[in-house]
């Protein structure tokens, strides 16, 4: 059967190692495979429910078609455009606004988190984030969402809004229930300065993170500065429990290498961290730089991007009128 695939990051600035292995990585080998249809979008509705520079804004639009296409996804096979150009989505986003209780919503935790102490300062469009999210996913009748594992809840959001869409109009299996696509090992990436904190775009501390757009000296002096624990490494999963920077960056070592933790354990177990810290800067360098290269080259083609974007949203407005017009029917308008 083909899988439809829909998955979308925001063009916020920073897309990073996190970025990569959680979400991007898994872009790339669904695009490779054959039988699936695939649609990455730059969500830049999304990005606007926290205020943003415009000047940045477009800039960060084009270098996040980039980062699609510097990581592997062929523009030629899969659908890359942008949100704010297929009128559907904030339609969409409305109309199941409108279905969504309340009480849905007020269980999100990256509501809670993003909209942080001052909730009332939070804009509107920051607390139905994920019901935009949900219409996403359903106007293109998406079978599989790849996302890292902080996803997951809006997926759970978007199934439900689907379910309840179906029965409330009588209208069984028309709005498709989507299967989360999350990897079992290594979805959420850490903060390389603080192993209980999500790696992300937005920490002040750039040494937290590793960007997709870092050199190869970026590269390795944010992994010979990432933080660590005194112990040697130990030789079995269960002994790294209680030691979050340890499981984060051998986690990510693994992951870059595409080997189970266990393999991962077996090379480095009793060794110092500085011997593992050298391998990894290694292979991470000689994975990331490559990407980097390529985003500068791509970004520098401005032409080149905004054709790819265009050409994308002509190609999804086409599937997503279709699907709005249906939608629309259904409640009556
Ligand atoms: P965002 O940058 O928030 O639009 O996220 C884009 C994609 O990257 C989503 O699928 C996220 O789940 C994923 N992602 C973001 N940060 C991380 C992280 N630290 N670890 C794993 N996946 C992540």
């Amino acid at each position: 059967m083909t899988k439809k695939i829909f998955s979308g990051v925001q063009p916020t600035g920073n897309l990073h190692l996190g970025n990569y292995l959680g979400a991007i990585k898994n872009f790339v080998e669904l695009n490779n495979d054959k039988e699936n249809d695939c649609i990455f979008c730059v969500v830049d509705l999304h990005a606007i429910t926290v205020k943003q520079d415009k000047y940045q804004l477009k800039s960060n639009i084009r270098e996040t078609a980039a980062t699609f296409i510097a990581s592997g996804i062929d523009p030629s096979k899969s659908i890359i455009f942008n949100q704010s150009e297929v009128p559907a989505h904030a339609e969409g986003s409305w109309i199941l606004s409108c279905m969504a209780p309340m009480g849905w919503l007020n269980r999100m935790t990256q509501f809670k988190e993003k909209a942080g102490k001052d909730k009332e300062k939070a804009s509107v469009g920051l607390y139905i984030y994920p019901v935009l999210m949900a219409s996403d996913i359903l106007l293109y009748d998406a079978t599989h969402v790849p996302v890292g594992e902080d996803q997951k809840q809006h997926l759970e959001l978007t199934r439900d809004i689907a379910h309840k869409f179906n029965k409330d109009f009588k209208c069984d299996d028309f709005l498709k229930v989507p299967e989360p696509l999350i990897k079992e090992n290594f979805s959420r990436i850490m903060s390389l300065k603080d192993g209980l904190k999500k790696m992300s775009k937005s920490d002040p501390s750039d040494l937290s993170r590793i960007n997709l757009t870092d050199s190869k000296d970026e590269i390795v002096n944010k992994v010979k500065k990432a933080k660590t624990d005194s112990f040697p490494i130990p030789n079995d999963e269960e002994k790294l429990k209680s030691r979050p920077e340890a499981e984060n960056l051998l986690g990510i070592f693994s992951s870059i290498s595409n080997q189970t933790l266990g393999k991962t354990l077996d090379e480095f177990g009793g060794k110092n961290f500085s011997d593992l810290k050298v391998q990894l800067a290694e292979i991470l360098s000689s994975k990331i730089s490559p990407i980097s290269e390529e985003i500068k080259k791509l970004t520098n083609d401005q032409q080149y991007l905004d054709n790819i974007l265009l050409e994308g949203a002509n190609k999804a407005n086409e599937i997503a009128r279709k699907k709005i017009l249906e939608i629309k029917k259904i409640i009556g308008f």
